[in-house]
């Protein structure tokens, strides 16, 4: 038999990573030969060139990228990311990732992202204007409410995806509301999606702090990042009674025993962009910040944060994975051989955004629109139901979380294409 061609496209740490990951859980769950390639690589990417006129009359030329990676059991769902540092082998894990999760869940969706390669701090909201639309122009063949379905993620937001929205239905010549999620909610956007994530990360969390019998009003937390996901989780965790007592972001972390005050640093924010030189407590080192005493440690920004280095450090009760991929697979062999931390992996535990975009998609679909109660019940209802599978699974064959929640997302897209067959 012939092996497959492994691509160097995506090569790089991260996707060797994710790739990792799929090769254990194929191997723990038996996946015939056959079809494991077919559902380990993305299916299709696209690399565009996104020119954009500057203040100063000159053009910047940025690159970005989507890609697919599975579309056999409806279109492919996941955010678009604006940051300097994304790369095309990123992309494509987080992609992967996304296959997973939507599978995880239940959702009639495969794994896509997207990336473009920017710093959006340095652009005025012209420039990022001009990127967002120039990027959707030049996907206008390759998504679609049918076919691939983006999203916001790092470094964008509901205005970026209002501007996508509207580039996409002025090309096909109408309304076309559920070609992205995320949206602003005059747009067709669904309450309670900018939430969500952060919800659905706090409201996991608290049923595992259930579980271990400690109370998630006497419970600290640490939350690393305070972008949408990391201010909300915050915010939802301290909702249910939880004392946060540090949070940071690129610039730096501030630790406060006594707990932050969430709305003062929520403010410093809106007006400074960053936390740099916030007062709400002590500043420490973003290090310093991942090795603190604490019940519940959020990372909820980028990827391979928790490493070989600071693994066994951790003083956690509960690792909960609000960012995609923070936990390198070294780091995952230290926390398991530990067996002191619970950890809630990354495809269950920021599940909340893509569930409630699948609800906003459903809305725009059907031109009826949900309240915010019902929303919020309804990703509740579907995150106990991906629990409840998840730790069956880990019970039953004795799998760490990570491998229980993988390996049935990825059973269910195998599954898939097994039945689809392969076109000859
Ligand atoms: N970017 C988010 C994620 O990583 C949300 C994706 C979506 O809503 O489609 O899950």
């Amino acid at each position: 038999m012939s092996k497959a061609i492994v691509s160097s496209l995506y090569d790089s740490d991260v996707f060797r990573m994710a790739c990792r990951q799929f090769d254990k859980a194929a191997d723990a769950i038996s996946l015939p030969e056959a079809i494991r390639d077919r559902t380990k690589y993305p299916r299709r990417c696209l690399a565009v060139s996104l020119p954009v006129k500057r203040r100063d009359g000159s053009v910047t030329v940025f690159e970005g990228y989507r890609v697919q990676h599975n579309l056999s059991t409806g279109p492919s769902k996941g955010g678009i990311r604006f940051h300097q540092h994304v790369t095309l082998g990123e992309v494509a894990a987080l992609a992967m990732w996304m296959s997973w999760k939507t599978s995880l869940v239940g959702l009639p969706y495969g794994g896509a992202k997207g990336g473009v390669i920017v710093n959006p701090s340095e652009l005025t909201e012209s420039e990022l204007e001009h990127l967002s639309r120039r990027y959707m122009q030049e996907m206008v063949n390759f998504v679609g409410p049918h076919v691939d379905v983006p999203a916001p993620d790092v470094g964008t937001n509901e205005k970026i995806m209002a501007w996508m929205m509207d580039t996409y239905s002025n090309h096909v010549g109408h309304v076309a509301s559920a070609v992205v999620t995320g949206k602003p909610i005059a747009l067709g956007g669904s309450q309670g999606r900018r939430e969500a994530t952060g919800a659905g990360v706090a409201y996991l969390t608290k049923k595992y702090l259930e579980d271990l019998k400690l109370p998630v009003n006497k419970a600290t937390a640490v939350i690393q990042g305070f972008g949408n996901v990391g201010s909300e989780t915050a915010l939802a965790l301290s909702n249910y009674g939880a004392k946060i007592i540090a949070i940071s972001d690129y610039t730096g972390a501030v630790y406060n025993p006594k707990g932050i005050d969430l709305n003062k640093a929520l403010t410093y924010v809106r007006y400074q962009k960053t936390l740099h030189d916030f007062d709400g407590g002590e500043p420490i080192s973003n290090d310093a910040l991942l090795e603190l005493k604490c019940t519940v440690l959020a990372p909820c920004a980028l990827e391979r944060v928790i490493t070989d280095k600071n693994a066994a450090k951790l003083k956690c009760r509960v690792l909960a994975e609000g960012a995609n991929g923070p936990t390198t697979n070294a780091a995952d062999k230290i926390i398991e051989e530990r067996g002191d931390i619970e950890l809630i992996p990354d495809v269950l535990c920021n599940s909340g955004g893509v569930i409630v975009s699948y609800f906003e998609w459903l809305q725009n679909l059907s031109n009826y629109y949900w309240g915010r109660d019902e929303v919020l019940q309804k990703l509740f209802g579907m995150l106990d139901k991906a629990k409840d599978a998840v730790d069956a699974q880990k019970r039953k064959f004795k799998f760490s979380r990570r491998l229980a929640a993988l390996t049935l997302g990825i059973q269910r897209v195998a599954d898939a294409k097994q039945s689809r067959g392969l076109f000859p």
